[in-house]
């Protein structure tokens, strides 16, 4: 039987969010069922419910860091049993029958259904993880490692696999190799612990001189870039093999490329609503590349976190009641959080 479910929504793009309530789908032959216990706050859930990507629909509740416990699963679910710590990130459904998906790379299946923001299979809309219970198919589901804490775990399920995928398909997360992170807020403090954790050199490019020391103290940059200080920038030029560009808003990319080396690549995973200006003559001189990266497929989501718990990567959070949501948004967009905001959904969200 559907069940009663309890949320925060946003009912227009002045985004504002409050308590929502909703139903959720019987668990399916395929499904786990599960308590959501915390859900990060990611920067795509602003630009969400403000639908200032232009396409949200409302009543929108967004979230897909999520962590929770299973309650419950269907009769032909094999991975997971009641009690076992799991996590749902970006995608709750794909075709399994396309290549992406016979790759294991579901994130670019054409008919990727989306946690929040899409259309089920059974034509309801989907719903996140700002909302007490999730019912996913066991294949959008990971299984969370016991050494990492559930609330600093929830920000690996988008932030984490965003920037780990990158990191290996385009080669810039080994030994040897100079990457510099633009932006460090959610995506970019976990960029850092990544890349140092496969052993690369990071340098941290921000518009924020306030977050340097932090930066290499205790997320271990090697070094410091303000981006905004073009005497910092011009000693920094060629000298980068890769930046993954992890910013919210319109910025100018010329200053990024002039940082790579010849052959450089500059890898874009931030989603600014307007569309940057790509100077030409930059990439020419010196047959620099410019790629993008979404997301990660499920195989690799499940290995990043396994990855994360071998190596002790894991997020720098804030935890907030649910009730504190408005304000961590308004936050979040003016760059003021360490390093991300984590929603304690388990012990705040209550029914009244
Ligand atoms: P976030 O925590 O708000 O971090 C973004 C950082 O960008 C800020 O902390 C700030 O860093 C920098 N920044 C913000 N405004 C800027 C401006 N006007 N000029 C230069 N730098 C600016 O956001 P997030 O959650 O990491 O997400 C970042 C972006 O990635 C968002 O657009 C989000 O939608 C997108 N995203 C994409 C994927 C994907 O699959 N590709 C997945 C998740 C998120 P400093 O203070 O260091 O300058
Ligand atoms: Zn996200
Ligand atoms: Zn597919």
């Amino acid at each position: 039987m559907a069940r009663n479910a309890i949320g925060w929504a946003a009912h227009d793009q002045s985004g504002i969010l409050s308590p929502f309530k909703f139903s959720r789908r019987a668990t399916g032959e395929q499904d786990v069922t599960l308590k959501v216990l915390y859900c990060g706050i990611c920067h795509s859930d602003l630009h969400y419910v403000k639908n200032e990507w232009g396409h949200s629909t409302y009543p929108a509740v967004p979230g897909h860091e999520i962590v929770g416990i299973v309650t419950e699963v269907g009769s032909k679910v094999q991975n997971f049993k009641v009690g076992d710590k799991v996590g749902v990130g970006c995608m709750v459904g794909s075709c399994h029958s396309c290549s992406n998906c016979s790759d294991n790379l579901q994130n670019y299946c054409p008919k990727m259904i989306l946690t929040y923001g899409s259309t089920y299979y059974d034509g309801t809309p989907t719903y996140g993880g700002y909302s007490n219970i999730m019912v996913v198919d066991e294949h959008f589901v990971v299984r969370v490692p016991e050494s990492i804490p559930l609330d600093s775990a929830a920000p690996l399920l988008c932030a984490g696999i965003t920037v780990y995928s990158p990191l290996k398909y385009y080669g810039l997360g080994k030994p040897g190799m100079h990457l510099g992170v633009n932006g460090l807020g959610g995506l970019g403090h976990v960029a850092v612990k990544f890349a140092k954790a496969f052993g690369a050199k990071v340098t941290v490019i921000s518009t924020s001189p306030n977050k340097k020391d932090e930066a290499i103290s205790r997320l271990g940059a090697d070094s410091f870039l303000v981006s905004r200080d073009p005497d910092q920038m011009q000693a920094a030029a060629s000298t980068m093999d890769g930046i993954i560009d992890t910013v919210s808003a319109f910025h100018p990319l010329q200053p990024l490329l002039s940082l790579l080396k010849s052959s450089g690549k500059l890898v874009m995973v931030g989603a600014p609503d307007k569309p940057l200006e790509l100077p030409i003559f930059p990439l020419l001189m010196g047959r620099k590349m410019v790629g993008g990266s979404c997301i990660g497929g499920m195989k690799e989501t499940q290995e990043m976190i396994d990855f994360a718990a071998k190596h002790g990567v894991k997020a720098e959070i804030e935890v907030i009641p649910i009730d504190h949501v408005n304000t961590a948004m308004d936050r979040m967009l003016k760059s003021d959080v360490r390093y991300r905001f984590v929603i304690d959904i388990g012990n705040t969200l209550k029914a009244n």
